[in-house]
């Protein structure tokens, strides 16, 4: 395996796995360790399970014209990182950033319509938090034979390298990446989670919300949806500050989970706007547990981790399906609009859509 790595490695990138090799990495600044491959060379500071581009030397610069420093994968525009291809570059860095080894690719990116270039690239696990990725532009392997289908698998697969440049595995077997499932688990809760309070996200809680509606239009049961606002929370995060904000909006879901059942949907759909699907619900049913949800949020304390004690209340819109209903957004208009007659009406009550 080793000499198919060196024959079918682009020489800089094997450069920068021997340089990674050599000891006192751990302490030494990517930059300057490895200035000699900065054209093409990005550091990746890895936090808060967002990977930020410190550096890319000029390569960004030259390929796309722009300069990307700064920038999160995710507001990396699609022509630049289309959104196939996001899911393999948290991939290769979550990989690389758990296990602390290298990893290889090749990949064809189509930079402008007339320019289809093959690239090499190579992460390094550079110390804490922090990635090294080495890129070149090379040729495309061609061959024939056996050796050529394996040249082609390497070419497109990630590989997993051992320390001294071998390769250990490729993403297609299982082997290396048997921690898939665990990584498939957290890229699930990044996708459909809201990372303050770890409920629905808005595009999930549509994605589950939707999934009832359609259910109960086929079942011909009832369905309804409640719109959620905290009041004046602008006056809290002014008063107690941002933290305590946040504080309070984990404390609200708690509040509403006691309050829902267990098959209620719950989503954030906003800053301080939260959804609730509540599936075989009618009218009555959902004026009963939207009230059971505002009693709880005015009873409940805020116990900041600083700071003194404050209390809060919601105000809530209440919309029921119709025959008309084919999205939860009609649904969700409704809500919205008795939940403003709510806020006119004082704030800290229960309106129902007409
Ligand atoms: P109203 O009773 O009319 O709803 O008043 P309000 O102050 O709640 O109204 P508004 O919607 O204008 O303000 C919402 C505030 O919520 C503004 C924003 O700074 C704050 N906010 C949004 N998301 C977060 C968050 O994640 N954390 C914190 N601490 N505050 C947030
Ligand atoms: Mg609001
Ligand atoms: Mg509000």
């Amino acid at each position: 395996m080793r000499e198919l790595v060196a024959r079918v490695m682009d020489s800089r990138l094997a450069d920068l796995l021997s340089l990674w090799r050599q000891p006192g990495m751990d302490d030494a600044d990517p930059l300057i360790r490895f200035a000699a491959h900065a054209d093409h060379l990005l550091v990746i500071e890895a936090e808060a399970g967002s990977n930020r581009y410190a550096h890319y030397g000029s390569a960004f610069v030259t390929c796309f014209g722009m300069d990307l420093g700064g920038q999160v994968i995710d507001l990396l525009p699609p022509e630049i990182l289309p959104a196939d291809r996001r899911f393999m570059l948290e991939f290769e860095y979550g990989f690389v950033s758990r296990n602390a080894r290298p990893l290889w690719r090749s990949y064809t990116a189509h930079f402008a319509e007339d320019k289809v270039e093959t690239w090499q690239r190579l992460v390094l696990p550079a110390g804490r938090d922090r990635l090294v990725v080495g890129a070149y532009p090379v040729k495309p392997i061609t061959g024939e034979g056996p050796s050529a289908l394996l040249n082609l698998l390497i070419e497109r697969v990630p590989a997993v390298l051992s320390d001294d440049g071998m390769i250990v595995d490729l993403a297609l077997s299982l082997g290396a990446f048997c921690d898939n499932s665990r990584h498939a688990a957290e890229l699930e809760v990044l996708a459909t989670r809201d990372p303050l309070t770890g409920i629905n996200n808005r595009r999930h809680f549509d994605h589950l919300a939707g999934l009832e509606l359609d259910h109960a239009r086929r079942m011909g049961r009832s369905f309804s949806l409640l719109a959620l606002d905290i009041d004046h929370f602008k006056r809290i995060n002014d008063t107690w500050g941002h933290a305590a904000g946040d504080e309070a909006l984990k404390s609200f879901v708690a509040a509403c989970r006691v309050a829902l059942r267990e098959y209620d949907i719950l989503g954030r759909v906003g800053g301080e706007e939260f959804a609730v699907a509540l599936p075989h619900t009618g009218l009555d049913g959902a004026r009963v547990i939207a009230e059971r949800l505002r009693r709880q949020v005015e009873e409940m304390v805020v116990r900041p981790a600083k700071g003194d004690l404050f209390d809060l209340t919601v105000s809530i819109g209440i919309s029921t399906n119709r025959d008309t209903d084919v999205s939860i957004a009609s649904l969700l208009e409704r809500a919205d609009t008795a939940l403003y007659r709510a806020k006119n009406g004082g704030r800290n009550r229960v309106e129902v859509a007409d």
